[in-house]
């Protein structure tokens, strides 16, 4: 597996049999530098069998439909997250719920509208394993997005949490909030946090989900934003932060 830090968001290149998959395909514009690694990583031909999201934020599919074009791949992503990224609604989120409050209406549609990722995506069921990761299993880890999913391989207890937890300092109600986030960010040290508050549906799935990932024990956890925690340190480090997120969830 490659990692691949791109504006501050996270892709991974993920090897099974004798293919590949990219999971998470990073801000608008990262296409480019992704297709480029990949020809790097990946092979003469650098093209994997699909592109799997963890959720539909912009900047986790923000570059999936030029790469899905230009490698003629499908774009899987998990069966709760469609109507986000099919044109039917937007996030129940506070970030959109502001946004509504101060944009016209039209604005709004426009908005649900430029949502629809087009037919290069393919739903599927999180219940039924990982399309082209035999060795994976999807676990369901709703709250930061209602269809936001993880991806676990058991065999080395590798970990992609998409933004269910995050490896550094933000701003959450899980933990990762009050004034040390900022302080913790520009001194860069490594840390859990929650995810971030303002794009965020549920918080008590939320919280749920970070329990659910730590009883995973992972060595390396990979998240969407931060540096990834590998080795002894990675599951006591979930572990304990699973522990305070669940005797004061909400901070
Ligand atoms: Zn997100």
């Amino acid at each position: 597996m490659h990692w691949l830090p791109i504006h501050g968001t996270n892709v991974y290149f993920v090897h099974s049999a004798k293919s590949w998959v990219l999971i998470d395909a990073g801000f608008p514009g990262s296409g480019r530098i992704i297709a480029e690694t990949a020809g790097r990583l990946c092979g003469a031909a650098g093209r994997p069998g699909s592109i799997l999201i963890t959720h539909g934020h912009p900047d986790h599919v923000g570059s999936a439909v030029g790469l899905a074009a230009a490698w003629n791949v499908p774009i899987l992503a998990p069966a709760a997250e469609m109507p986000f990224i099919d044109g039917t609604a937007l996030y129940p989120e506070p970030l959109v719920a502001w946004l509504a409050r101060v944009l016209p209406r039209r604005a709004m549609a426009a908005l649900v509208r430029d949502s629809d990722l087009g037919d290069a995506v393919l739903p599927f069921d999180p219940q039924a394993g990982v399309p082209s990761l035999l060795e994976w299993v999807c676990v369901p880890t709703p709250g930061h997005t209602p269809g936001h999913v993880a991806f676990f391989r058991p065999g080395d207890r590798t970990l992609i949490a998409g933004d269910a937890v995050l490896t550094m300092p933000w701003a959450s109600r899980l933990g990762g909030g009050g004034v040390g986030w900022l302080w913790d960010l520009v001194r860069r040290t490594p840390r859990l946090s929650g995810p971030p508050t303002v794009v965020t549906c549920d918080w008590r799935e939320a919280a749920a989900s970070v329990v659910a990932l730590a009883d995973l024990d992972p060595w390396l956890l990979a998240t969407g934003h931060g540096t990834p925690f590998v080795g002894r340190h990675a599951a006591p480090a979930l572990r304990a932060f699973a522990a305070r997120v669940a005797a004061a969830p909400f901070g």
